[in-house]
């Protein structure tokens, strides 16, 4: 991965490269930020770019061996460990190496992965992921041989919020005073859990969020069609993977079942900021998406009121539907949901009219929060 791949963060790339070029590269380095904004492609980017023999001011080559070696995930000096669950009866022997294909896999898939991704692709079940204790032999044992490839070697932690107290225990000294020419990447999207020993050893950059504006460009530049581009960005809030989901749904079925989804959280909570942004979003859709979301919106109510009556035989939801039903249907009754048809409704026929949907939507959603919190 090249920095030219990852999108947006320009500063955090410019502020990498100058730690090079200043000959100021900390032994150990945290990027924190929010999921899908990027953290895992700029760890690997940075890697390529102080492995790189051929690179430039701004980017490593991207063609030589080392660069096709970190591309494919296969450098012999670049470390992962990672949250995993227990694959053997005896803790002692469970480390990442278990995992390793596996996340080298979900990694070249998408490089902006994130912990619920990565838990999709090794198990079905709500098991609890961790960085065991093992692991930690395992990263002073590996980072103490010497560099196979004759330069840094590479340790990246990603998502460190995942490693056990007694894990981050054992990688205080190694963390603090590592081997020569060892660089340690951790990845983490929030810091309460993290150890503040190992807060403390390590220089933490702060990763932004993606603007909506920088969603929008990579969209359009992976050939998204305007309309929808403008809709995605507005909608995942700056997180590339989600983005990244949505451009694959090529039904926008998939579309509305998450945003409407995501609308009724908002009203339920009273979100007032996440209301306002959601119907910014909804200003950007064309009249028709806008209708055809608020049929959706009208069925799907009517869905979880038939499930209230019937059970469940006479509805019609596909599985993510179904989920959401599961905590979404207690709260609607024959009460509430009459006028929450009618709300609809007449929001329906004011698109039509050419309202300012931008507050016809929020104007919606308080009125649907009135009626979501009012008991039956
Ligand atoms: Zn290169």
């Amino acid at each position: 991965m090249q920095f030219q791949d990852v999108i947006g963060q320009e500063d955090i790339k410019h502020r990498l490269r100058k730690s090079i070029a200043e000959g100021r590269l900390a032994h150990a380095l945290m990027l924190l930020g929010p999921e899908g904004a990027g953290c895992l492609p700029l760890a690997l980017a940075f890697v390529q770019y102080i492995a790189c023999p051929n690179k430039s001011e701004t980017d490593s080559c991207g063609q030589c061996a080392t660069c096709r070696k970190i591309d494919h995930l296969q450098f012999a000096d670049l470390h992962f460990s990672f949250p995993f669950f227990n694959k053997h009866p005896s803790p002692h022997n469970n480390t990442c190496s278990d995992w390793l294909g596996e996340f080298r896999a979900a990694l070249s898939e998408e490089p902006y992965l994130d912990v619920e991704l990565w838990r999709s692709h090794i198990t079905k079940d709500n098991k609890t992921l961790q960085i065991s204790v093992p692991e930690a032999g395992d990263i002073v044992k590996r980072l103490s041989l010497h560099s196979y490839e004759g330069g840094y070697k590479f340790q990246i932690i990603w998502m460190a919020e995942y490693l056990k107290s007694d894990t981050a225990n054992k990688l205080l000294k190694i963390i603090e005073e590592p081997p020569p020419n060892t660089l340690f990447i951790l990845i983490a999207s929030a810091t309460e859990q993290i150890l503040p020993t190992i807060m403390s050893r390590v220089q933490v950059m702060r990763v932004p969020r993606l603007s909506d504006e920088e969603i929008h460009q990579a969209l359009l530049q992976k050939g998204v069609e305007p309309t929808k581009a403008e809709g995605i960005s507005h909608y995942v809030y700056g997180d590339w993977l989600k983005a990244n989901v949505l451009i694959e749904n090529e039904h926008p079925d998939e579309l509305y079942t998450f945003q409407f989804q995501d609308w009724m959280r908002k009203c339920y909570k009273k979100d007032v900021l996440g209301l306002v942004r959601w119907a910014e979003g909804m200003n950007d859709l064309s009249r028709d998406d806008k209708k055809y979301f608020l049929n959706y919106a009208m069925d799907q109510v009517r869905q979880n009121l038939i499930r209230n009556y019937t059970g469940d035989p006479l509805i019609r939801m596909n599985g993510m539907e179904k989920d959401f039903s599961d905590k979404f249907a207690p709260f609607i009754n024959d009460l509430n949901a009459e006028s929450m048809l009618d709300r609809l409704q007449l929001a329906y026929r004011d698109v039509d009219r050419n309202i300012n949907t931008k507050i016809l939507f929020t104007d919606l959603s308080f009125k649907l929060h009135y009626l979501l919190t009012t008991k039956a």
